[in-house]
């Protein structure tokens, strides 16, 4: 499954910060999640609670960030910045237009004791 190998991934990094700042327990991982990064937010949650339970405290709380994507619209010439991938110019309603980011993937922070 492409989520468990990107958790699987993520963590990694996580367990040596968390070793590096010699914390005890990792509360808090958040996540920004692009709207075209195409994972399922929810086979991500899901991945990352298999993956901590064991961990002292269990699981830290996940905070998903969902990063919009830049749409340009192609009949008013537009940008409107969407959170869903339903591409709709928010000025004219067009949907003909180019996208522009929302690819990313990256844990962007966490909290520990
Ligand atoms: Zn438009």
């Amino acid at each position: 499954m492409h989520e468990f190998s990107i958790v699987s991934e993520m963590i990694e990094k996580i367990s040596k910060i968390k070793q590096e700042q010699k914390w005890i327990q990792v509360t808090r991982v958040q996540l920004k999640m692009g709207v075209l990064s195409g994972v399922e937010r929810q086979a991500i949650e899901n991945c990352f609670e298999i993956l901590t339970k064991e961990w002292s405290g269990g699981s830290p709380v996940l905070d998903i960030i969902i990063e919009p994507v830049e749409f340009h619209c192609s009949n008013c010439c537009k940008e409107s910045l969407l959170e869903t991938t339903n591409f709709i110019c928010s000025d004219c309603g067009a949907t003909v237009g180019s996208t522009h980011g929302g690819r990313n993937l990256y844990f962007s922070e966490m909290e520990g004791l």
